[in-house]
C-alpha cells in the first residue's frame, strides 16, 4: 500500500496540473493553504468512513442507496456481508431477490414497487435463504430522497435482526410458558394493583368466582369475598409488609357458592424496585376444612366420658355429644336451643352463677369449676366444668365450648377416704388414750400385787413348803414383768400423744446422746460405733435419740458371741428425704420375720436367751412414722442386719 503522503503529493500535482519538480520552488501561498485544508478534510472523511464501516459491522447493519426507476444500487461493505456477495458483484434488486427466501420474494417485490410508485420510504422485514440453507431475518428501512432533478433516491439500511428476532422469540416463548404455568395452576391466581383493582387472573379464578377474565379485570379484589373488609385488610397488609402467608378468606361464586381459601401473596416491583402490585395465590381448603370438621365432629360425637357442648353467645345449647347425653341424660333434640342454666341447681341459678361463668370465660378466656350440677330428672352429680370462649377471626367472642366431666364416683371415693382417714385418726387417738389410761390405771393394782408378793416372800420364805416359795417367786417375777410391759406400753402410747414439736436438730448430738445412754452396754460388749457425716434435721430430738438408742441397743444385744459388735451409721439424700442406715455384724434375721419384728411385743427369741419385751422396734416404727418416714430391715441370718429409715426434711408437725 502507498504511503498516504505519497498519495497526497500525487493529488496535489493533479489538482495543480504540474508535471515536474520545478514547481516545488514556486510559491503559491493561498493555493498551498487550500491544499493543506483539503488534505485535512480528506483524511477526516477517510476516518469517518472507517468508523462508519466499523459501526455497521458491529451492529450488523448495512447501508444502501438506490436510484428509483432502474437506477443504480450502491451497497456498503456490511450490506455485501449481510447478503454474502463478493465485492465484485454489482448490486441490484436481482441480487437481493436471489437471496430472498422464496416465500418472501413477492413481499419484497411488492414493497419495492409500491415505494417506487408512491415515491415513499418503507420499513419491512423479510427472510433470506442462503445457498447453504441458512435463514437470515432482515429488516429493511429506507427513506425516499428527491434530488434536485426530481428523481428519487432511496437511501436506507439493511439490518440483520437475527439476535433481536431470537430475543423476541425467547420472550414470546417465555411469556407463553409463564402464562401456561399460571393457567395450569388449579389455584386461583390474581394480580392486584395498588388501588385494590384486579389487573390479571387465571382460569382458576374465573372458575371459582364464576366471572370471566374481562369482567374481573379492573374490578375491586375485595368484592369477591364473603367478608370484603377482611379481604381489603389482607391486601393492605401485603402492601404494608411485603407478603402474607395462609391468610384465610372465603371466595364467593356468582351463584352464591362459597370456597374457603388460604391466600399467599407478595408484592412485585418494577425495574426501579417500586412496588407496582400484588401477586396473590389462593389455596382451596374447602375439602380439607370439611374433612377436619368431619373428623372433629365425629371425634366429639364419639367422646363418651366428657360432655362437650357448644353454647351460643347467650348461653343456649348449640350442639350436644354422646358424652353429654350420657352424663346429663338429655337427648340432643330435647336440649339443643335451650339455655344451659338447666344444668345448675336452683340455688346456683338464683345467685346468677351460669351467667357469671360465661362472663369470666369471656373476660379471661376460660372458666373452671368443680361443683354439683343437675341431670335430667333433677338428680345431682359432681362435675368438673371447663368453659372456653370461642372467637372469630377478628378476636370477638362468638360462643363457648363447655366440657363437663362426671366426677361423682371420684368425689365419693375422696369423701369416703377422707372420712376413713378421719375415723382412723380418731380411733388411733382413742386407742392411744386407752393404752395410756389403761396402763396408767393398771399400775396401781399391780403395785399392790408386787409389794404384797414381796412382803409374802420376805415374811414366809422357808416357812411354808418349797412349792409355796416357788409360787411366791413366780408371782413376784410376774408382777415385775407386767410392770415392765406396762411401762413399755406407756412409753409407746406417749410417742403419738406426748411428743415434742419438731425443731432443727444436730444429728451428731443425738448420736452422742444415744451412745452415752448405752455407755455400760457398750463398755461391757466392747462395741465400736462409727458414723459417716450426718445431716441436720428438723425433728423431735428426744424421740430421735430414742430411735438411735433402740437400734444400737439391739445391735449390741443381738451380737454374735464370738465377735465384738461393730455398728456403722450412714445417711444419703433420697427423694426429698434423708435415708439413714444402721448396719451391724450381729446374728441377723431371717426374711420371713422382716415385718413381724416391728409389731409391738413380737420377739424372735425366748427371754432366757435375750432379754426384752419386744417393744423396741415398734417404738422405732412409731417414731419414724410420726416424722413422715418409714423403716425397714435388710438382713441375713449370721451376716448382720441393716436397719434403714427415712426422715423427710421438709416436713413439719
Ligand atoms: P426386743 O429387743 O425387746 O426383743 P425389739 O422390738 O427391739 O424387741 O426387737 C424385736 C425382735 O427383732 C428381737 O427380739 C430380735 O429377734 C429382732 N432384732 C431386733 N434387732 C435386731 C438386730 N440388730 N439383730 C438381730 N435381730 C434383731
Amino acid at each position: 500500500m502507498k504511503n498516504p503522503s505519497d498519495n497526497s503529493e500525487e493529488l496535489r500535482r493533479k489538482v495543480l496540473g504540474l508535471g515536474d519538480s520545478s514547481v516545488r520552488k514556486t510559491h503559491y501561498p493561498s493555493l498551498r493553504r487550500r491544499l493543506v485544508e483539503l488534505e485535512h478534510l480528506r483524511s477526516q472523511l477517510q476516518r469517518r468512513e472507517a468508523y462508519l464501516a466499523e459501526a455497521q459491522r458491529l451492529s450488523h447493519t448495512g447501508s444502501f442507496g438506490w436510484k428509483a426507476l432502474g437506477g443504480e444500487h450502491t451497497w456498503s461493505e456490511e450490506t455485501y456481508q449481510i447478503f454474502e456477495y463478493d465485492r465484485s458483484a454489482k448490486p441490484s434488486l436481482e441480487l437481493v431477490l436471489q437471496r430472498t427466501h422464496p416465500d418472501d420474494r413477492a413481499l419484497v417485490q411488492q414493497t419495492v414497487d409500491r415505494a417506487s410508485n408512491d415515491r415513499a420510504g418503507f420499513d419491512y422485514e423479510h427472510r433470506l435463504l442462503m445457498p447453504d440453507g441458512r435463514v437470515k431475518h432482515l429488516r429493511v428501512v429506507a427513506d425516499a430522497l428527491p434530488d434536485p432533478s426530481g428523481a428519487i433516491e432511496f437511501v436506507g439500511a439493511v439490518m440483520d435482526i437475527k439476535a433481536a428476532k431470537h430475543a423476541q422469540e425467547a420472550l414470546r416463548r417465555a411469556n407463553a410458558y409463564n402464562r401456561g404455568l399460571l393457567e395450569a395452576s388449579l389455584d386461583p391466581l390474581v394480580t392486584i394493583g395498588p388501588d385494590g383493582k384486579i389487573t390479571d387472573v387465571n382460569a382458576a379464578t374465573e372458575a371459582v368466582t364464576g366471572c370471566a377474565r374481562a369482567t374481573l379485570i379492573g374490578t375491586d379484589f375485595s368484592d369477591y369475598f364473603t367478608d370484603p373488609e377482611e379481604a381489603r385488610a389482607g391486601y393492605q397488609q401485603v402492601f404494608r409488609e411485603g407478603l402474607v402467608r395462609d391468610y384465610p378468606l372465603e371466595l364467593r361464586h356468582r351463584d352464591g357458592h362459597i370456597t374457603s381459601v388460604l391466600y399467599n401473596a407478595s408484592v412485585y416491583r418494577d425495574e426501579d424496585g417500586k412496588v407496582v402490585g400484588i401477586f396473590a395465590a389462593a389455596r382451596d381448603i374447602t375439602a380439607r376444612k370439611h374433612a377436619e370438621e368431619q373428623r372433629f365432629s365425629s371425634m366429639l360425637e364419639a367422646v363418651r366420658d366428657y360432655a362437650i357442648i357448644f353454647l351460643e353467645l347467650d348461653g343456649r345449647v348449640a350442639s350436644w355429644n354422646i358424652g353429654a347425653e350420657r352424663i346429663k341424660g338429655y337427648r340432643a333434640e330435647e336440649i339443643v336451643g335451650q339455655h344451659f342454666s338447666k344444668f345448675y341447681t336452683p340455688a346456683d341459678i338464683a345467685n346468677g352463677k351460669p351467667d357469671r361463668e360465661l362472663q369470666v370465660a369471656t373476660s379471661e378466656g376460660r372458666f373452671e369449676d368443680e361443683d354439683w350440677r343437675v341431670r335430667k330428672g333433677g338428680s345431682q352429680f359432681w362435675a368438673n366444668v371447663v368453659i372456653t370462649a370461642l372467637r372469630d377471626a377478628s378476636g370477638k367472642v362468638n360462643g363457648f365450648v363447655k366440657i363437663t366431666r362426671d366426677l361423682t364416683a371420684r368425689k365419693r371415693a375422696e369423701d369416703e377416704l377422707k372420712r376413713y382417714t378421719e375415723d382412723l385418726k380418731r380411733s388411733n387417738q382413742e386407742l392411744e388414750h386407752f393404752a395410756y389410761v389403761a396402763s396408767h390405771d393398771l399400775q396401781e393394782p399391780l403395785r399392790t400385787v408386787s409389794s404384797f408378793s414381796q412382803l409374802l416372800a420376805r415374811r414366809y420364805q422357808g416357812k411354808l413348803d418349797a412349792q409355796a416359795d416357788e409360787f411366791i417367786a413366780f408371782v413376784a417375777q410376774g408382777a415385775i414383768r407386767m410392770q415392765n410391759l406396762i411401762n413399755d406400753l406407756l412409753a409407746f402410747s406417749r410417742i403419738g400423744t406426748r411428743g415434742n414439736p419438731f425443731a432443727p436438730v444436730d444429728c451428731r448430738e443425738i448420736f452422742q446422746a444415744a451412745k452415752k445412754n448405752l455407755g455400760v452396754a457398750i463398755a461391757e460388749s466392747g462395741a465400736v460405733i462409727t458414723n459417716d457425716p450426718l445431716p441436720p434435721l428438723v425433728a423431735d430430738q428426744t424421740q430421735l435419740t430414742q430411735l438411735f438408742q433402740n437400734l444400737f441397743g439391739n445391735a449390741i444385744k443381738f451380737r454374735r458371741p464370738e465377735e465384738a459388735p461393730r455398728i456403722h451409721v450412714s445417711a444419703i439424700r433420697q427423694d426429698g428425704a434423708w435415708q439413714f442406715s444402721v448396719r451391724d455384724n450381729g446374728i441377723g434375721i431371717a426374711p420371713q420375720y422382716f415385718d413381724r419384728i416391728f409389731v409391738i411385743f413380737q420377739r424372735l427369741h425366748g427371754r432366757e436367751e435375750y432379754s426384752g419385751t419386744g417393744i423396741g422396734l415398734a417404738i422405732c416404727k412409731k417414731i419414724v412414722e410420726r416424722h413422715g418416714g418409714r423403716i425397714w430391715v435388710e438382713s441375713e441370718p449370721g451376716a448382720g442386719s441393716t436397719f434403714h429409715f427415712t426422715i423427710p426434711d421438709e416436713r413439719r408437725n
